[in-house]
């Protein structure tokens, strides 16, 4: 069995796949995927229900995306998830799209109906909302929230699920200001537009933002490499603030290691990416998986905890 598959692959998958007792039946697509966790949670999950299927990684381009999906009905899948960078172009492809999806604006989740018909959902949004319940011990709606890097994908999903649970007050701010103006349009349609404020990464719109919010949310890339700065100076932050960075690669990231220094407690994004990938689980199987098991699975090498 390999590691990563290709769109060649899928094109002959019984005989890409006959080494594999039980057969891959799902799969993550992205470009780039090799670094997805997502096998190793599903397949603890898949094997402790004794579900006779597993879990890949199809390293899919964007130019392969349209054969890639009309090639999984023949293939035998049961759905797939979707990360970077084809979560709106896979809500533009599939037949129905879930109000979660139409919402985050892009489609994590896929079913793929008997008859070959694609159903998108994303439970990134939920997923979230989930994880800063475990993580924090308390509710969005109860939450003053601002989102860095509100423009990305990531960030509309998350700013999407604040304004859908009526969080008290939600800060939108991006590196970008013209990649705000379509998420501003439609979460106004969901949120009184009196709780909404958005600005750039400045540290005018820093200082203001993290003075009236509670949680901090990073869905901006940085953190990811090596050398990254935080996203939010440690000079605005203090000990009463909630810091949840959507990044969960396993050192601490620049927003939380900001955050150790003004005593604040912080999560990284493990929590996230199981509960949307429980949430995903749930969807295709109608049955809730152990996440205990998946949280157990190789990727809990990651330290999610809050701190
Ligand atoms: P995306 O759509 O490409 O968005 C990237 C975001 O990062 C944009 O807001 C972008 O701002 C901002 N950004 C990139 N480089 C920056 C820099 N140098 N300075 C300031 N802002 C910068 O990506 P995405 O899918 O939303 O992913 C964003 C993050 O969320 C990633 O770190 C990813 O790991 C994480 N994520 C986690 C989960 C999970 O389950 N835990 C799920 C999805 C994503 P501009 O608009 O100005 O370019």
């Amino acid at each position: 069995m390999k590691e990563v598959y290709t769109l060649a692959d899928l094109r002959d998958w019984r005989t890409a796949t006959a080494d594999c007792d039980p057969p891959l039946r799902l799969a993550v697509i992205g470009d780039p995927v090799a670094h997805s966790a997502s096998p190793q949670m599903h397949n603890a999950a898949l094997a402790a229900l004794g579900i006779p299927a597993r879990y890949t990684r199809l390293h899919i381009k964007p130019d392969e995306l349209t054969e890639a999906l009309a090639l999984l009905h023949k293939a035998g899948f049961i759905g797939i998830n979707c990360t970077i960078p084809h979560k709106p172009a896979v809500l533009d492809a599939v037949d129905e799209a879930d109000e979660n999806a139409r919402r985050a604006g892009g489609v994590n989740t896929v079913v793929v109906g008997k008859n070959g018909k694609l159903h998108g959902f994303s439970t990134d949004g939920p997923g979230f909302s989930r994880a800063v319940q475990e993580s924090f011990g308390i509710g969005l709606k109860h939450l003053r929230v601002l989102v860095l890097g509100a423009g990305g994908g990531a960030g509309r999903a998350i700013a999407m699920q604040c304004a859908a649970e009526q969080c008290p007050a939600l800060t939108l701010l991006n590196r970008s200001l013209d990649k705000l103006e379509p998420l501003l349009d439609d979460i106004a349609k969901v949120c009184p537009f009196d709780r909404i404020s958005s600005g750039d990464l400045s540290d005018l719109f820093l200082k203001i933002g993290l003075a009236n919010s509670d949680l901090v949310v990073n869905c901006t890339a940085l953190g990811m490499k090596p050398g990254d700065k935080s996203p939010a100076p440690a000079r605005h932050i203090e000990a009463r603030h909630l810091l949840y960075d959507t990044i969960y690669v396993g050192h601490r990231t620049p927003l939380l290691a900001a955050g150790d220094t003004a005593g604040a407690r912080g999560a990284n994004g493990l929590s996230m990416l199981l509960h949307q990938g429980a949430l995903s689980f749930k969807i295709w199987f109608q049955r809730e998986p152990d996440i205990e098991v998946m949280r157990a699975a190789p990727l809990s090498r990651f330290d999610s905890t809050a701190k």
